[in-house]
């Protein structure tokens, strides 16, 4: 079992006089040890409804999140127990994430308050600032005085105050300029080195979570299509969603070569396809995918899919596989 573990996660939006969304449906998902575990899938795939889920800001409606061995409980405008400060969250968007009226300096320790004396708290702001590659001297400045890629870093300090086991990053460079994005994920990379941190590392960029990630979930629809390794996924995918998105990939060797797009839509969450929610988007859709969308089954020794190909005897109901047999 992992640090932090999703086990049959539910998550639905009630609206008003119409069908439920069902974001997050079912998913099992364990974040091991100081592993950096990427998250991906198109936007409205349910990602970041799974992050806040993780982290107990969202209710769920089935199933359990467990940290370290105990369930969370999702508690509504009241403060997190103790235990849950160590799982941490850092978002999108430095810009709204901070005070712009108050120091970072002081920002930075909030969560120390009531535990660690001014003094304490200005000396830590001071190296938690170096930790992410700014400077102690930074701490009495405010937000503007910052680029979109140092707020983030002084975000993800705040994250590190209460000294984190687990940081659930969502989408944490999206917001950023191109040619910064690699420094700031280079960052939490390096405090998974230096801390033993353990990252849920939520991205539509696959360029990213290729360079960042040791294992990588891919989502479709609330649920996990695929997970395992990245290496070994990025070698040969097996679910034929993450063969499509890693296609979709731009090649920085191909210039002027447009990447090869998933056809059709991501359905509405709120009236899934029958059978393989996939289905209407495969290229290798047949009968065995229509009785009901697969389960994550266990592949070779660490990877999962969830894809008739890949059930005993599948490749051999593979539509071309057929018509050539
Ligand atoms: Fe495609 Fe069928 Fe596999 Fe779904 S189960 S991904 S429709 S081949
Ligand atoms: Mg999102």
């Amino acid at each position: 079992m992992g640090l932090l573990s999703f086990r049959d996660v539910h998550v639905e939006f009630a609206r008003k006089g119409r069908a439920p969304v069902h974001a997050v449906a079912g998913v099992d998902l364990d974040l091991e040890e100081g592993e950096i575990l990427g998250l991906v899938g198109e936007s409205g795939c349910g990602k970041s409804t799974l992050a806040r889920a993780g982290v107990g800001l969202m209710p769920l409606s089935g199933g359990e999140v467990v940290f370290d061995g105990e369930p969370i409980r999702h508690v509504r405008g009241r403060a997190r127990p103790e235990r849950e400060r160590k799982l941490q969250m850092v978002f999108q968007d430095p810009f709204a994430s901070l005070n712009p009226r108050r120091r970072i300096g002081e920002q930075i320790t909030d969560a120390l308050r009531g535990h660690a004396s001014r003094q304490e708290r200005r000396r830590r702001a001071g190296a938690l600032l170096e930790q992410v590659g700014l400077e102690a001297r930074d701490a009495p400045r405010y937000p503007h005085q910052f680029s979109g890629g140092q707020r983030q870093r002084i975000a993800i300090a705040r994250a590190l105050a209460p000294e984190p086991r687990v940081i659930v990053a969502d989408e944490p460079v999206a917001a950023l300029d191109a040619s910064i994005q690699a420094q700031v994920a280079n960052v939490l990379v390096e405090l998974r080195r230096d801390l033993g941190l353990s990252i849920l590392f939520i991205s539509h960029d696959l360029s990213l979570v290729r360079h960042v990630c040791d294992r990588v979930a891919v989502m479709y629809l609330g649920r996990i299509a695929e997970l395992g390794p990245t290496a070994s996924m990025w070698r040969l995918p097996l679910h034929p969603y993450t063969e499509a998105l890693i296609r979709a990939v731009p090649h920085p060797e191909q210039v002027g070569v447009a990447p090869s797009g998933l056809p059709g839509e991501v359905p509405d969450p709120a009236d899934p396809p029958d059978g393989c929610v996939f289905h209407p988007r495969c290229p290798y859709a047949h009968d065995a995918c229509m009785p009901e969308h697969p389960s994550l089954r266990t592949v070779g020794d660490a990877r999962q899919v969830a894809c008739v190909l890949h059930e005993p005897g599948g490749q051999a109901r593979r539509p071309e596989e057929a018509a050539r047999a």
